[in-house]
């Protein structure tokens, strides 16, 4: 595409020379400029990506630069309608997903489904992520899988506008990040967008287990399709290894498949099921889809289990954290210790993005120690407080004082479960605690 078409298509107008064509992808980091590519310059608080535009092809921006730049009053906008444009043009299958816990999860489950699919690389699943991700599409683009976030009323429409979905997932609705939305209602109110977007012919996949998503169903003018524990995609005979990873069998299509996941925790089985009722209806065969399950690795930090050459451990779950998905880890911790000789141990960090939320959910979490009955709770952060009021654990200020007090605590037959909100990197304690022997 040249400047000159992307300013038609955005309603921009070019300063410098229309016919530079673009022949990389688009991208938004200055430091790590694509060759041939588009860089959307944004002004940000500390730094304006215009005043930086030198080496980049072609720029998308709201003023000229000292390159050639197509000039539009948004550029987020403009992005969007960009990959709406491609979108259109292309025409690939969209499957899209959102939910309040485990998209990303679920997506690289999906990803590993649909072999030759585009689908979100890591979590770029906002405004800027889901235009970013189509503009990936190319000519033989046939599928296109995108994680879409919502992060208030409103945001699903504008990227289902940009990418009309054929399948849809609602995985469920929970309180993360209620702190921006103000309620759980609203919260449904958003994820429900998603679906409302779908045509006649598309299919709605919705989580059976979650009355907050059924209730969606009356919103969408698709087929309904479930999954979960009641859902048309079921399972039984669940049982976890040693590293909480399940084994199960998966009902697709009428027969039922042994399936084994190389992740752990049991909640990944709802995921497992959500993304193979997702490639069920983008047409791949049940025998390859529970084939293709089990070799789908972890998603980096997500609960992911790392053993300290002792033996030590160390459940890193340290990308995010909020009551439900403190939930499901401290199940996995529960089922993990069973087994083990030693002690369930629960690091647990601030939970941030909960706004007046925050210390009930802070306090809910140390009550949840106490249902799994963790042996030791160490809470960290000041945010966290709560966490060792309600649980009877040890409340430390920080990482390196968390540090302290695990190498002072731990033994080898321990299983320690490490989670916190990103903002915490308690991910930095993970690799000190699995280095510190
Ligand atoms: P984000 O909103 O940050 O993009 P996400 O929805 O993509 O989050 P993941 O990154 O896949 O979610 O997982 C985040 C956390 O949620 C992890 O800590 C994981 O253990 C937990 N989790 C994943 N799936 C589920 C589930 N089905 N139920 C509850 N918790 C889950
Ligand atoms: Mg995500």
């Amino acid at each position: 595409m040249t400047a000159g078409e992307i300013a038609l298509i955005c309603d921009g107008e070019v300063y410098g020379d229309p016919s530079r064509t673009v022949t990389g992808e688009a991208y938004l980091d200055n430091r790590a400029p694509v060759p041939g590519g588009l860089f959307v310059a944004l002004a940000g608080t500390r730094s304006d990506g215009h005043d930086h535009a030198e080496g980049a092809h072609v720029v998308l921006g709201s003023r000229p630069t000292t390159t050639t730049t197509v000039v539009v009053a948004d550029p987020v906008v403009a992005l969007g309608r960009l990959a709406r444009h491609v979108v259109r043009q292309v025409r690939p299958r969209v499957i899209a997903l959102t939910g309040s816990h485990g998209k990303t999860g679920t997506k690289d489950f999906i990803a590993g489904l649909l072999p030759g699919a585009v689908t979100t690389v890591g979590n770029l699943n906002n405004e800027l992520g889901v235009p970013l991700t189509c503009l990936r599409v190319g000519d033989t683009t046939d599928r296109l899988v995108l994680e879409m976030g919502a992060r208030g009323v409103g945001q699903l429409s504008w990227l289902t506008s940009i990418a009309r979905p054929d399948i849809a997932a609602v995985l469920n609705v929970g309180s993360a990040h209620i702190g921006r939305f103000g309620s759980a209602q609203l919260i449904a109110r958003a994820k429900g967008e998603l679906i409302e977007a779908l045509p006649a012919d598309g299919l709605a996949v919705l989580n059976a287990d979650d009355t907050r998503v059924m209730v969606m169903a009356p919103r969408t003018p698709a087929t309904v399709r479930t999954f979960g524990r009641r859902g048309d995609v079921t399972w039984r005979h669940l049982e976890l290894d040693p590293l909480g990873r399940p084994s199960f069998e998966l009902a697709l299509d009428g027969g039922w498949f042994p399936v084994t996941l190389h992740r752990s925790g049991d909640h990944q089985v709802s995921n497992a099921a959500a993304a193979a009722t997702m490639a069920l209806a983008a047409g791949e065969s049940p025998h390859d889809i529970a084939d293709r399950l089990g070799r789908v690795g972890p998603t980096p930090h997500r609960l992911e289990p790392k053993e300290r050459v002792d033996g030590l451990l160390v459940l890193d779950d340290t990308y995010n954290s909020n009551p439900d998905a403190a939930l499901a880890a401290l199940a996995c911790l529960d089922r993990i210790g069973r087994r083990r000789a030693g002690r369930t141990v629960a690091v647990l960090g601030e939970m941030h993005e909960l706004g007046p939320h925050s210390a009930d959910s802070h306090r809910q979490v140390g009550a949840l120690t106490g249902i799994f009955g963790v042996d030791a709770v160490l809470a960290v952060g000041s945010a966290a407080l709560p966490v060792a009021a309600e649980s009877g654990g040890v409340h430390v200020p920080d990482r390196a004082a968390a540090l302290d007090w695990l190498q002072a605590n731990l033994t080898a037959d321990d299983v320690v479960l490490v989670k916190g909100s990103r903002a915490g990197a308690l991910d930095l304690l993970v690799d000190e605690l699995l280095g510190s022997v």
